[in-house]
């Protein structure tokens, strides 16, 4: 570790959010660096659709090509409540239309591999970037924002030092949903909590015999409030969410694997599965669950 070191803006947090963020303001030419506790990106696919608009900025920012490649033009969505059952398509906007609007189209990449090309473009553009490394605590003066640096794993041969501090004249709390730093800072949210727990779950499985020739690229179940996304050209693995309900709170260990089982209805053990719980809070939603139109926008942290 070196002591200290000085840039325009820290993003602390190198998820989707400080990925970007530190692209971006790479991009305008700041001097940036990002702290990620993480040492690795989170397995799980998470968002996956891309709109226009943010398709737009990734051209600007010259990863339009990367992110293509990583991904794929799938936005067959069905509602249905089987695989194998019958599938109402979900209408999408008329693609001729779309194309007078914009140089480009809205596009589908999971997170998991969108985060690595955020990162490798704001590295490109000179931000500096240390996985591996939390805000432990942050001090604010007339100057700027000074942050101690906790690092957790042992040092990356092909990373530089990480710093012990970091000072900056701004600080980005890209923290996540529930962002501690954020709240420290006295920067609250409203709205009402959103209970329970949910599951992620990656697993193996040949589920052409379900679909029977039919391409789907996500099943949304309304009643079970929760969506399957079979694995496809940009995914390794079929993925199914569930949205956070009741009654999942007291799972930890490997019962997250025997619940996540039971919800894929396999006896073999999922490649990964993680619970997650909402963090945003729900705004004028007075329906007993949350609905499956909002889980696009709702945030959580999985393992
Ligand atoms: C199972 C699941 C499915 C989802 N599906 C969708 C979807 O279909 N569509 C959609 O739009 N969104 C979806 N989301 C939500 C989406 O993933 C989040 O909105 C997005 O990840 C938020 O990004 P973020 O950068 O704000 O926070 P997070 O992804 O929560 O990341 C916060 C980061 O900050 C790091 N961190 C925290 N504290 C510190 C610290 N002190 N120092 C350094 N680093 C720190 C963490 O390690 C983490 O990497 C889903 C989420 C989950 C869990």
């Amino acid at each position: 570790m070196t002591d200290e070191y000085h840039c325009d803006v820290v993003v602390v947090g190198g998820s989707l959010i400080g990925s970007s963020a530190a692209m971006f303001l790479a991009q305008q030419g700041l001097s940036v660096c990002l702290l990620e506790r993480r040492t690795t990106v989170s397995p799980h696919p998470r968002a996956r659709g891309i709109s226009v608009r943010t398709m737009e900025l990734f051209r600007a920012a010259g990863i339009e090509s990367d992110i293509r490649q990583a991904g794929e033009d799938d936005f067959q969505f069905v509602f249905g409540e089987t695989l194998a059952g019958p599938h109402q398509p979900v209408a999408r906007p008329d693609a001729n239309a779309m194309s007078q609007l914009s140089p480009t189209t809205p596009y589908s990449c999971d997170q998991n591999r969108v985060e690595p090309i955020l990162r490798r473009r704001a590295e490109a553009l000179a931000a500096q970037i240390w996985n591996g490394s939390a805000a432990a605590a942050i001090e604010r003066d007339s100057s700027g924002v000074s942050v101690l640096v906790e690092t957790a794993s042992p040092p990356d041969q092909a990373s530089p030092p990480t710093p012990r501090r970091i000072t900056a004249k701004y600080l980005v709390a890209a923290d996540g949903a529930d962002s501690p730093l954020r709240n420290s800072l006295g920067v609250g949210q409203h709205g009402r909590d959103v209970p329970g727990v949910g599951i992620s779950a990656l697993f193996d499985a040949n589920l052409d015999g379900a679909l029977r020739g039919r391409h789907v690229s996500a099943l949304v179940s309304p009643r079970q409030v929760a969506i399957l996304f079979p694995k496809g050209k940009a995914r390794e693995y079929n993925w199914l969410g569930l949205v956070p309900r009741e009654g999942l709170e007291a799972v930890e260990g490997s019962a997250i694997d025997a619940a996540a089982m039971s919800s894929i209805r396999r006896r073999r053990r999922p490649h990964h599965a993680a619970l997650w719980r909402l963090r945003r809070k729900h705004r004028n939603c007075r329906c007993p669950q949350p609905r499956l139109e909002d889980s696009g926008r709702l945030s959580g942290r999985s393992a």
